[in-house]
């Protein structure tokens, strides 16, 4: 019976293993929101790793047949460079990253990461190359320091201490009453839109990914939180390929290209400089901002004043 029983003991604790590692990759789609559509291809081989040059070819999609979001999309991104995708709602912007993360297939066209077609490689492999810093980050159920140290699962608390300052959230986090141990999430302390993408970007750190896709929050925040919030960013993009959904036109200024969508094709692309010289699409989506933003500093001005 012994004989019996022992390889069943193994093969449980084995199978919780396995679920446990299940379970977290299932939580994180779960936190992403996303569906899980594809699956590996049967000869599928790991991602070579390379220094994280990115490539869209051609890319087509749609969600469903009846409906074209990307209509024949190409860019490449250098290794260690930032490309900043912007455009009106709904343009498709999202759509990219979810394609480049390979939450869908594309329907034409390829996107390549270090010359790999990512659909002949392991999905597990592609998503631990890409770090992503999302709109609305959910946190786990748990401690400020797990939700840090997920992003590199044995992490010494140093290198969890050390992430944290550099996304500018350190400080923060002392100021808890229970440090690093603080429960958050829903059943715990809720941290505003600001420490909860500081979080991400923490786990992204530790993470280390070789490709970075920040999809910037829209919500409008004070200007030290924005502070902060560029401080951390810059930190975690640094020498790293970066794709940024932006919605805020002042963190596209730096970024090496910039490619304005409109209806599913680029429109206008350039740097910062040559787009407003050319006067047109982001030349206006730039004024229109500029001019929002200086209402809002006047507003908040007077409201001092008063
Ligand atoms: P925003 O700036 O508002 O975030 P976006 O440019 O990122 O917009 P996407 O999220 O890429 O836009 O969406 C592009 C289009 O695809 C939108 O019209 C959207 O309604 C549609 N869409 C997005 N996700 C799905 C889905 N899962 N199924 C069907 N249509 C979708």
């Amino acid at each position: 019976l012994i004989q019996l029983y022992m390889p069943l003991n193994i093969l449980g604790f084995a199978y919780r293993e396995i679920k446990q590692g299940l379970t977290d990759t299932e939580a994180m789609f779960t936190l992403l929101g996303e569906p899980q559509e594809v699956a590996d291809a049967p000869e599928a081989t790991p991602l070579v790793a390379g220094p994280g040059a990115l490539a869209f070819e051609d890319v087509r999609f749609a969600y469903r047949p009846d409906r074209q979001i990307l209509k024949g999309i190409s860019f490449a991104v250098p290794p260690g460079r930032t490309l900043a995708i912007v455009g009106p709602t709904g343009a498709g912007k999202s759509t990219i990253s979810r394609l480049l993360f390979r939450f869908y297939d594309t329907t034409g066209g390829r996107i390549l990461v270090d010359g790999q077609p990512i659909e002949r490689v392991t999905q597990h492999s592609l998503r631990a190359a890409i770090g992503v810093v999302p709109q609305d980050t959910v946190l786990f159920n748990d401690t400020i320091r797990y939700n840090i140290a997920y992003g590199r699962p044995g992490a010494s608390e140093e290198e969890v201490v050390q992430a944290a300052k550099l996304a500018q959230v350190h400080d923060f986090v002392m100021r808890l009453p229970d440090g690093y141990r603080t429960m958050v999430g829903e059943r715990g302390l809720k941290l505003s839109g600001g420490e909860k993408q500081r979080v991400a970007i923490a786990r992204t750190i530790l993470k280390d990914p070789r490709i970075l896709i920040l999809d910037e929050a829209t919500s409008a925040l004070d200007t030290r939180t924005e502070q902060e919030i560029q401080a951390a960013l810059r930190q975690v993009s640094a020498n790293r390929t970066t794709l940024v959904i932006a919605h805020r036109l002042s963190t596209v200024v730096e970024a090496d290209e910039i490619i304005v969508l409109q209806d599913g094709r680029i429109a206008e692309r350039g740097t910062h400089a040559v787009l407003i010289a050319a006067d047109g699409l982001y030349a206006e989506m730039w004024r229109r901002q500029s001019e929002a933003v200086a209402m809002a500093e006047a507003a908040a001005a007077a409201q001092v004043a008063a």
